[in-house]
């Protein structure tokens, strides 16, 4: 998002070589494991934020469902948590928080405080 790329469109791929990533490499920080930290196909390194991101994310949603079981609290704490770490990494390595995430991240929780009465 920092550097106006669509995160959709084209689907997960090598930042490098472009190919596009299999559906059963898309466990980054397995397929980090896998691979030793390469592409599968240009064999150049790939970054360790990758599944470092994805790493932080699942423990985060784990603390969460743990702590407060699987409510619609917990979904927003969990949507919560991904905007606060993706933001962390795009300011660390972009110095760059995008709009989507910090005014739609506004937007977004406005709405769902306005929409929801259950306990956050
Ligand atoms: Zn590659």
């Amino acid at each position: 998002m920092p550097r106006n790329r669509s995160v959709v469109k084209p689907r997960s791929h090598c930042v490098r070589c472009r190919k596009l990533i299999a559906w059963y490499e898309q466990h980054s920080a397995g397929s980090y494991i896998v691979l030793s930290g390469r592409c599968r196909y240009c064999k150049r390194r790939i970054s360790p934020r990758y599944p470092m991101v994805e790493a932080l994310t699942a423990a985060v949603f784990c603390y969460v469902v743990a702590t407060r079981g699987v409510t619609l609290g917990a979904v927003k704490t969990c949507v919560f948590a991904s905007m606060v770490i993706a933001l962390l990494f795009s300011d660390l390595e972009t110095r760059i928080l995008p709009d989507q995430f910090t005014k739609g991240g506004i937007v977004l929780g406005l709405h769902l405080r306005r929409s929801c009465r259950c306990r956050t």
